[in-house]
Order: structure tokens, then C-alpha cells, then sequence
């Protein structure tokens, strides 16, 4: 399954750590890309780094329009899946999401345009209370991947994780630069 992200939506203040958050994330839990609007052009350095230490070409694209994106990726034979409270819940759509080829996760910020609820094929809900974008989005990936994401390969990273019950070890790959 290909997973993509789309961040949407304005804030008053920018919050770039939740943004960067967002990002870490569905890195994290197996998308690999995500579009997003209106951020610091830090974020995408930041990325980069962690792409060098811990491997994988996950991508960051800064984006002008959500709705251009989204239209080219309906185009593509994307699903998108927008989450929101209001929608329908995940105990019920994650059987249904699990079998999409190719998924677009629309999550927002503060404010959400109207018209991406009429945009997206799938409106899914975490619980229909109101927590945060980062948790939705572990939470989606988790679920309509079942922890698979995580027996995927982060290949060509500098540092790589052998899980223990106590203490850290880590590989560490020698480079000349
Ligand atoms: N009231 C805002 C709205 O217009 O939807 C909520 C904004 S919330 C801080 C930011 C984003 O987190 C939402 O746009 C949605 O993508 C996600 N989110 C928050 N709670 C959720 C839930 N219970 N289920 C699914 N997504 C949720």
C-alpha cells in the first residue's frame, strides 16, 4: 500500500513543532510523503537529517494548494481519507481502508475547508472527540496497517536501533564524510 499525508488548513500562530511532528510520524508509521502548507522551511532540513541518521527517502513537499494536490492524487487512483471527529468511525472503516491501493490521509489544523468533506471518498474518525492531528494520523496508520509498518526497512541510514529489554544498542554505520 502506498500511504501519502496532506496537511491542511490555517493556523493563527504556526505551530511548526506539531507540523514537524506530523511529519515524524507518518515517516514513522510507513507513508512516504507528505505535502504541507504555510511552514517553517526548516521542517524539510529536519527531515533530511533524520532520513541520513535512520535511513529511508521519506519526502517533504511544500505545497501553494491542497486542492491541486488532491485533485492530482484522485487522478492517480487515490483514496483520500480525511480525518475529522465528525466522521465515520475507524472500527468500522478500517477493514475497508486496509484493502486501498493507494492512500491520500487529508489532516488539518485548526481551521478545515468545508469543501474537503465533500472532497473525500473517506471521512474517518478517531473517536468523535476532539484530540490532535499527530494522534489521528498514528493512530489511521496503525490500524490499517496492523504493525506491519514497522517491519519495513529504513534502508541506508547511518544508525540503526537493535531493540533490547534494557539499556540502548545501536548499530552505527562507519562514513568517511
Ligand atoms: N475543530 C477542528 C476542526 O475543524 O476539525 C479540529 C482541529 S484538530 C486540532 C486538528 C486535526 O486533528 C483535525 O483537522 C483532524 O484532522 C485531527 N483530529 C482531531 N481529532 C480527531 C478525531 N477525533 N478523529 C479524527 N481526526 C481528528
Amino acid at each position: 500500500m502506498m500511504i501519502e499525508v496532506l496537511r491542511i488548513g490555517q493556523r493563527i500562530i504556526r505551530d511548526d513543532r506539531v507540523t514537524t511532528h506530523v511529519a515524524l510520524v507518518a515517516r514513522a508509521f510507513g507513508a512516504s510523503k507528505i505535502f504541507m502548507t504555510e511552514v517553517n522551511p526548516e521542517i524539510k532540513e529536519t527531515i533530511k537529517k533524520i532520513n541520513k541518521t535512520w535511513g529511508g527517502n521519506f519526502v517533504v513537499e511544500f505545497i501553494d494548494s491542497w486542492r491541486t494536490i488532491a485533485k492530482k492524487k484522485r487522478k492517480e487512483n487515490f483514496k483520500i481519507v480525511h480525518l475529522t471527529m465528525y466522521g465515520e468511525s475507524i472500527n468500522d472503516t478500517q477493514k475497508e481502508l486496509s484493502k486501498e491501493e493507494n492512500l491520500l490521509v487529508v489532516v488539518g489544523a485548526e481551521k478545515v475547508p468545508r469543501e474537503i468533506y465533500e472532497f473525500a471518498h473517506y471521512n474517518v474518525s478517531i473517536g468523535n472527540q476532539p484530540h490532535s492531528e499527530i494522534s489521528a494520523l498514528a493512530i489511521l496508520l496503525d490500524r490499517i496497517q496492523k504493525g506491519e509498518q514497522f517491519k519495513k526497512d529504513f534502508s541506508r541510514g547511518r544508525r540503526k536501533i537493535i531493540p533490547t529489554k534494557k539499556g540502548k544498542k545501536v548499530l552505527v554505520k562507519e562514513t568517511r564524510d
